[in-house]
């Protein structure tokens, strides 16, 4: 039986517990223990899956084709432990299930209730589908005292007596507000979500306070006193220079030390080498490049978590610090559109999205990286409309579109109404429902023998992670290759184009698959390696 710890959250929304468990996760690695990671969501969507991004964030996508929260994104980055479908579940997916369940006549009569059905299906969630981990970490999404969170809260609550002994620990992670008249950290909103948390039955094992500033032991104290906490166990969580300074961070404050004296577990010293290289590396760059990022939801960063994580990797990976200049696409429209910006950038990259506005700028952008030699990469999307570029301006079909934009005879880039998955035949249409329908998780692609492709990735048999409705229509290649744009990748039927490639440029790589979503920061992804590399020799040559 593995010890669960559950990650709560106090006061205010964006505290960081995401980040804040998967650098626990890393911490308790680096102590030789195996982890898995765990996010209950307590929005009524069976899933993120037709959330819009800038309400949202990203959707991570597993491997196992689940469209979950952004946060597994941290910890499958933080820990390399690739996430599944039964590590995400929101009230929306337990209500359905326990709904179709009593639908089958499964309850025998009895009257459906939050308690037990609703939290009994949420204790099942939690504690099922486990290998040999020694820690499961649950997170549980929003702030304590918002109304969804309840009946999580009662569920992991009753684990706690429920487990055998000594195998839960609560772990409230909490904001002490700096006020700047009174020069003083504040305790009050952390006393007051405890509270709110103990009126649920909760007691907090560990407070993990993120402050601006260092929390003196006399506040240490007073939060103890008032929280019921032991001393040592009210942890500051100070801000990070980096976020891959958090695992130091924390374990410099002891995190994972208070987690191993709940656990009766020994105390020696992690190795956390990893890390210590990571931030060493991160701090001394070597030069900078900057890249502009031609998207639609770049108001909102969280959109493209991980795109922009990848990116890090890709510069920590060429010792360059990344800098992202997020570009709205439709400034690239028009009469005379203005591409100061681009000419600045050393790499161009168009990352995934959907729908028709913004696409023309987008289609703007890779001409201008094609014609200037700028390394470009285009992701999903923007794979898609690297080859509407192509198809338009070098093949001459100036009507070349994606049937995502409206009905056309030929497209380019078309629904895809089949495809195979594992040995299963999937089949769609455009009345299909929109949400967990897409071409979803991981599936394998072959690399063209002398491809770019097959350089970087060192092995020709990869397999990516997916996400989309549309695909680039394999009876354009003869066409689009006799213009140079190579199709270096395949699904292994030979008929889903995965990956386009120019040859006679400096690196020009378009990808059906979202690459970014396997990146780690000690496991850089070569695509995203090969780009930052590019974009580098052009930031020296010019
Ligand atoms: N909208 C496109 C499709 O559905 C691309 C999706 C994406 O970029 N994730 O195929």
């Amino acid at each position: 039986m593995p010890r669960f710890v559950f990650i709560t959250g106090g006061v205010v929304s964006s505290l960081g517990k995401g980040l804040a468990s998967a650098a626990l996760g890393a911490l308790l690695q680096a102590r030789g223990y195996k982890v898995r990671l765990r996010k209950l969501d307590p929005y009524l969507n069976v899933d993120p899956g037709t959330m819009s991004p800038t309400q949202h964030g990203e959707v991570f996508v597993t491997d196992d084709g689940a469209e979950t929260d952004l946060d597994l994104g941290h910890y499958e980055r933080f820990t390399g432990v690739n996430a599944k479908q039964s590590d995400n579940v929101t009230t929306g997916r337990i209500y359905s299930d326990v709904l179709a369940r009593e639908r089958r006549g499964d309850y025998l009569g009895a009257t459906i209730q939050v308690i037990p059905h609703v939290t009994d299906a949420i204790k099942t969630f939690v504690t099922s589908n486990l290998d040999d981990e020694d820690f499961v970490l649950v997170e549980i999404g929003g702030t304590v005292g918002d109304i969804e969170s309840l009946p999580f809260l009662e569920a992991i609550r009753q684990l706690g007596y429920e487990l055998e002994q000594h195998k839960t620990c609560f772990l409230h992670v909490t904001l002490l507000p700096y006020i700047n008249v009174a020069g003083e950290l504040k305790t009050k909103p952390t006393q007051h979500s405890v509270k709110e948390l103990q009126s649920v039955g909760i007691q907090p094992d560990i407070l993990l306070c993120r402050s601006s500033e260092y929390i003196p032991s006399d506040l240490k104290r007073k939060i103890s006193r008032f929280c019921n906490v032991r001393e040592e166990a009210v942890i500051s969580a100070l801000d990070a220079s980096s976020i891959y300074d958090v695992p130091l961070v924390y374990h410099r404050e002891g995190l994972d030390m208070e987690i191993c004296r709940h656990f009766d577990l020994p105390l020696n010293e992690p190795n956390l080498l990893v890390w210590q290289d990571i931030v060493q590396r991160m701090s001394h760059p070597e030069g900078e490049v900057n890249i502009a990022v031609v998207g639609k939801y770049t108001s909102l960063i969280d959109s493209y978590k991980s795109l922009a994580e990848a990116l890090v990797h890709g510069g920590l990976d060429n010792n360059v610090k990344v800098r992202l200049n997020w570009v709205d696409s439709e400034s690239f429209e028009g009469d005379t559109p203005n591409m100061s910006e681009l000419k600045q950038a050393d790499g161009i990259l168009v990352p995934g999205g959907f729908g028709q506005r913004g696409s023309e700028g987008k289609i703007r952008a890779i001409q201008f990286a094609r014609e200037n030699d700028l390394p470009f990469f285009g992701i999903c999307f923007g794979m898609q409309m690297a080859v509407i570029e192509a198809a338009r301006n070098l093949a001459g079909e100036s009507e070349a579109s994606s049937s995502e934009f409206g009905q056309i005879d030929n497209p380019v880039v078309g629904l895809m109404t089949e495809w195979t998955s594992g040995n299963k035949q999937v089949t769609r249409d455009d009345k299909s429902d929109l949400g967990g329908t897409m071409r979803l998780g991981a599936y394998d692609c072959v690399l063209g023998e002398g491809s770019r492709v097959l350089d970087l990735y060192g092995e020709k048999n990869i397999s990516e992670r997916h996400r989309h409705r549309y695909e680039v229509n394999i009876a354009w290649r003869e066409m689009l290759e006799a213009k140079g744009l190579i199709f270096s990748g395949l699904s292994p039927d030979g008929q889903l184009p995965e990956i386009v490639e120019r040859t006679d440029h400096p690196f020009f790589i378009g990808v059906q698959f979202h690459p970014e979503l396997k990146s780690r920061p000690f496991e850089p992804h070569p695509l995203f390696s090969g780009f930052i590399k590019a974009a580098r020799d052009r930031s020296r040559l010019v």
